[in-house]
């Protein structure tokens, strides 16, 4: 089977078959990993070995810290927030007291996940702001599906010392990812590039292209979608920005974070603060060693991306209206979600003949490919797991449907 959902996503095939031995007898050791203490030397190797491999996959400096978290790529929408405004009261002691409502977070509102981002910090007290809300913009309509040019965000004045500038790389619903080589960095207003951390939530294409994390304040990523199981969340942190203990901050205005949320706990105690998702990194670990030893690394990954989306895209651009992008703006089509609406004659979207498409897709073996709810059509993810050979399938499946649809 094919599967070319959104996520969970599969793994490799070697790597599954290399955890199931791990789970049921770890190196021999008679006993599973998930059995093992999370305190054993043996467990302590599994997770340096998933750090270092990490490390070398996205050149992370050594004044990061690596943080192997659970609760998810949501749990982050409020743990950036709140670790960056502790860390904000603690560098700014007097900003809160001659600004009630506390320093700017900025979002850049390019789909469904920074939205959700950005309500979590405004529940929590955050002055969040959104740059730019894609589905303001002329001709949207409501929907996601372009990014304005920086020139047209409304950036908070870098003289506010904003907390954080937020994006998502990859908008795993909407279908939308900054263009190739990644978000505009070099873009931003010097000032404000120098001045404000930048967070990027890349849960759903990280490893599938090269990142700058010395240039970001947190990158972070849940790994069920281009890494392993659900269950970890990596948070790349730069070490200074966690320096103090957020609690320092609290006398200054700053927000009482729970403690399994406060990265200098994670950091102090190498992930080991409290039980870590034991099995999720295992796993986590065998793909990064994976995709480091035998398929090229990050510019293998890359490379790769580029031929499987670039194989999908050429079919709905030649498919005469058959196919429809549901994302407007062409550089911002994401190569991991691809999101289209089959069409009538009419050039109207059908769900009869999405209908039609996703049976001949189940017949080719290829899996959950109906798009998300709140976009409704296709949406078919080629995580890093998925080959190129299953990537051809569905390209012969695209093609053989304009042909039936043609007859
Ligand atoms: N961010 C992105 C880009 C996602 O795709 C998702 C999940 O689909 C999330 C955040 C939320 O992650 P989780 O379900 O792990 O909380």
């Amino acid at each position: 089977t094919i599967n070319l959902g959104a996520g969970p996503s599969s793994l490799p095939t070697p790597v599954l078959l290399e955890a199931a031995q791990g789970i049921v007898d770890f190196g021999g050791s008679g006993m599973g990993l998930t059995e093992l203490s999370h305190r054993s030397a043996t467990f302590q190797r599994v997770l340096s070995a998933a750090e270092a491999d990490l490390r070398s996959l996205l050149a992370v400096p050594d004044d990061y810290a690596v943080l192997f978290m659970q609760g998810g790529g949501t749990e982050q929408f409020s743990a950036t927030a709140l670790n960056l405004l502790a860390a904000h009261a603690v560098a700014h002691p007097d900003y809160v007291a001659q600004h009630p409502a506390g320093p700017p977070c900025d979002y850049a509102v390019s789909g469904s996940w920074t939205a959700k981002a950005m309500s979590e910090a405004k529940r929590l007290g955050a002055n969040a702001r959104a740059v730019f809300d894609a589905r303001k913009l002329p001709g949207a309509d409501g929907r996601f599906g372009a990014i304005p040019p920086v020139a047209e965000w409304q950036l908070s004045a870098a003289e506010e010392k904003p907390a954080m500038l937020y994006y998502c790389d990859n908008e795993t619903v909407d279908g939308v990812e900054y263009a190739s080589p990644g978000f505009p960095i070099a873009e931003l207003p010097q000032a404000y590039r120098e001045s404000v951390p930048l967070v990027a939530d890349c849960s759903s294409n990280i490893l599938s292209r090269p990142i700058d994390v010395a240039a970001h304040a947190i990158v972070f990523f849940g790994a069920q979608k281009n890494v392993g199981p659900a269950g970890v969340t990596v948070v790349i942190v730069r070490r200074s920005l966690i320096a103090e203990h957020p609690d320092k901050g609290v006398a200054h205005g700053g927000p009482r974070i729970p403690t399994t949320l406060v990265y200098k706990q994670h950091a102090d105690n190498g992930s080991l603060y409290n039980t870590p998702p034991m099995f999720a990194i295992y796993a986590s670990g065998l793909v990064f060693a994976d995709l480091l030893r035998n398929r090229g690394g990050v510019t293998g990954a890359a490379s790769r991306a580029d031929m499987k989306s670039g194989a999908v895209y050429d079919v709905i651009a030649s498919s005469n209206g058959l196919f429809q992008p549901t994302v407007r703006q062409a550089d911002v089509r994401s190569r991991m979600n691809i999101c289209f609406r089959v069409c009538g004659a009419d050039g109207a979207p059908s769900e009869a003949r999405e209908t039609a498409f996703v049976a001949r897709c189940k017949e080719a073996g290829i899996e959950q490919v109906k798009g998300h709810r709140s976009v409704g059509g296709i949406r078919t993810s080629l995580y890093n797991a998925v080959t190129p050979e299953q990537t051809l399938v569905l390209v012969d499946v695209m093609k053989a449907f304009v042909k039936e649809m043609q007859e």
